[in-house]
């Protein structure tokens, strides 16, 4: 018999629109001391079932639902088969990189569980209690089901905190990672360190807003704020742009950037590298009246939660107001906010804000989003994280 969890009166209703989450707010009572991890069989007050969930003692989000559906057994096999449609939905989203998000959490219906894949080699996130108590299960398919051997965990330290769970890193199957792992993204090639890289060493999730810059870089002066190993840059130069600027506060990131600039054979005097706050290099750029032609800027998480949306809104705000400024008439602005707390709605208020400050016109050409392998759960509208607007001024 499985543990029961059983909720407050009222407190169904998220779960029966299909909600995963439980917050531990929303719990009358658990019984059967079910262990961390343990799969719960999540009632309403009135005792019916809701669903099927990952108890997580120690978090706010107290279980994750895996299922909904009452004859469902989750086992191995259950597991596996998620993994396996999970994997096999990426074949038919993405196509001429071998860098994806292969599992994403709560839109594969594997709340708290990321792998990535580059080239041969797997990196892995185990975010939450229910995922974590499915490791070896988990660590015993992928190889299996993707055929690559070498399996890496960087689970991210903050969101294992919130689960109680300790920070982990290292090999789970085969060999240790290379220090920088070459991958291919549509001619383009990329060096990624997983061992020490953002996330699991890349941002895969800006593949298909990268080819958008590539479409329209040709010919144009460029400027990536915030540009880490130079994603963007990279792929603008590849397409034929004029030159690139790229600001990042981050040494170690611009020196993978100067190595992305190299295996491209990218000439050095089309791009500068530019070590600093982009905060001061905006205001700084302003003041020497530079223009340029495509700006990007995609910044870090200025919103980590809902408490900080109104620091996070100014922040936002002075950065494009600034790049508005420094972008020429026909210039092309891709702007971003990774923050979930910040809604598609809010971030383009904020920017319309920052269009009408900077004294300038500009239309909106096309939202942007995270890419097809980073899908999001319609029920589940906390994964939506990253948000961004292609904008032209006229
Ligand atoms: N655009 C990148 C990802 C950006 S991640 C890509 O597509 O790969 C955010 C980056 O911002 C990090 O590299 C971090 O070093 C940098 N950063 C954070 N705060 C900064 C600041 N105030 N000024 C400049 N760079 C900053």
């Amino acid at each position: 018999m499985a543990a029961v969890l059983t909720l407050k009166p009222g407190k169904e209703r998220s779960l029966a629109r299909r909600h995963p989450w439980v917050y531990a707010g929303a719990v009358a009572r658990v019984e059967g001391a079910p262990a961390k991890g343990e799969t719960v069989q999540v009632r309403a007050a009135d005792g019916h079932f809701c669903a099927w969930a990952a108890y997580s003692p120690d978090s706010l989000t107290r279980a994750r639902a895996w299922s909904f559906t009452q004859a469902d057994r989750i086992d191995a096999e259950w597991i596996e088969a998620r993994l396996a449609e999970a994997i096999a939905r990426r074949a038919t989203l993405v196509r001429g990189t071998d860098a994806m998000r292969l599992v994403f959490g709560e839109a594969d219906r594997l709340p708290g569980l990321v792998v990535d894949r580059y080239r041969d080699q797997l990196v892995v996130q185990f975010l939450a209690a229910g995922v974590e108590a499915w490791r070896d299960v988990i660590v015993g398919a992928l190889p299996r089901l993707t055929g690559c051997r070498d399996l890496y965990e960087r689970s991210d330290a903050a969101a294992r905190e919130r689960e109680g769970l300790p920070v982990r890193e290292g090999t789970l199957a085969g060999q240790a990672p290379a220090a920088a792992i070459r991958i291919d993204e549509a001619g383009v090639r990329y060096a990624v360190d997983v061992l020490s890289g953002h996330k699991t060493g890349f941002y895969i999730d800006q593949r298909e807003n990268r080819a958008m810059v590539a479409w329209y870089a040709a010919g144009r002066s460029v400027l990536n704020c915030f540009c880490y190993t130079g994603g963007f840059t990279i792929a603008a130069l590849k397409a034929g742009a004029a030159s690139a600027v790229s600001i990042d506060s981050s040494g170690p990131a611009l020196d993978g950037a100067r190595l992305n600039q190299k295996i491209n054979g990218l000439d050095e005097a089309d791009c500068e590298w530019v070590e600093a706050s982009v905060f001061d290099a905006l205001n700084r750029l302003v003041a020497e009246g530079r223009r340029f032609d495509l700006i990007v800027l995609d910044p870090p998480k200025f919103a980590p939660s809902s408490h900080h949306v109104d620091r996070a809104a100014r922040a936002y705000k002075e950065i494009n107001l600034k790049a508005l400024r420094l972008l020429a008439p026909g210039g092309l602005l891709f702007t971003f906010s990774c923050s979930s707390a910040i809604g598609v709605d809010l971030f383009q208020k904020i920017v319309a804000g920052a269009v009408f400050d900077a004294g300038v016109e500009a239309q909106m050409i096309r939202r942007l989003q995270a890419g097809s392998d980073h899908p999001m759960m319609m029920t589940h509208p906390e994964g939506e994280y990253l948000k961004g607007l292609l904008l032209l001024r006229v």
